[in-house]
């Protein structure tokens, strides 16, 4: 068997050894979402999991299976529910789920647990499953655990954010399956990504208000609710490059490890 960062892709005494090392655990949250005409439905399960791998890698961590359901795409945000292929859970059972994934780590004493998202919607409902987690171990008795929970995009350096966009950033909303996406996508699996099929609307203008049930005159057609223009996979480096050393340099400070800590 190859050494793998993969929580299930080793034996059960592997993963028990590493735990009992202070080995940090990943629990990456994705989705599975529309992305446009140009990308596959999984970008959001692809670019937490492949984040957390380059960390784990660097900080001898584990990542566990990546969630691949999301919390109920919107359309301000994701789309929402007018196109085929997005399966969304409910807000409740999402974070029953995180909270449950929380719970059997710190039985098996895990102690030290990274919580990455990679869907803008699974924001609340993580942290509600973090606090259900919390709960139900008990905030006195949590024997030193110590949950991180962040959004792979907020780690990118404002620096990175103006050079990718040099006439102005349209948020990280507006950003689903945009540019962001997009290069990140061409970094990692190209091959799930067809720039000659990407169609756009222009960036959207949504109203400052949501409006239930959601009329889907109001999502662009396209999927896209901003451009895919300028999208490349040396920008998508730039974004993971990012993304990968700030998670380092958190996950280092946060679980007060050495630089020597974990690597191989
Ligand atoms: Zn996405
Ligand atoms: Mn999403």
């Amino acid at each position: 068997m190859k050494e793998t960062v993969f929580w299930a892709e080793q034996t059960w005494p592997d993963v028990h050894g590493k735990i009992a090392g202070g080995a940090p655990v990943f629990l990456p949250l994705g989705a599975t979402e529309q992305h446009g005409h140009h990308m596959a439905l999984n970008v959001d399960v692809v670019l937490p999991t492949a984040i957390c791998e380059r960390v784990a890698e660097t900080v001898g961590g584990l990542v566990v299976p990546t969630l691949a359901y999301g919390n109920r795409s919107q359309p301000r945000t994701g789309g929402g529910p007018a196109f085929s292929g997005t399966l969304n859970l409910t807000a409740h059972t999402f974070s029953l789920v995180v909270k449950d994934v929380i719970c059997d780590l710190f039985r098996q004493k895990v102690r030290r647990i990274v919580v990455v998202n990679g869907h803008y919607e699974n924001i609340g409902p993580s942290i509600e499953g973090i606090e259900l987690a919390l709960d139900a171990i008990g905030r006195e008795n949590a024997d030193g655990l110590v949950i991180l929970r962040m959004d792979h995009w907020d780690l990118v350096r404002p620096e990175t954010i103006d050079r990718i966009f040099p006439d102005g950033y349209p948020g990280i909303e507006l950003e689903h399956a945009s540019v962001i996406e997009t290069s990140m996508m061409l970094a990692l699996r190209p091959d799930l990504v067809d720039l000659d099929r990407s169609l756009h609307d222009g960036p959207a203008k949504f109203q400052p208000f949501d409006r239930y049930p959601v009329p889907s005159s109001d999502v662009p057609p396209s999927g896209v609710l901003s451009m895919t223009e300028g999208s490349t996979g040396e920008k998508g480096e730039w974004l993971l490059s990012d993304s990968v050393t700030k998670m380092i340099a958190i996950v280092r400070q946060e679980f007060s490890m050495g630089a020597s800590d974990g690597n191989r």
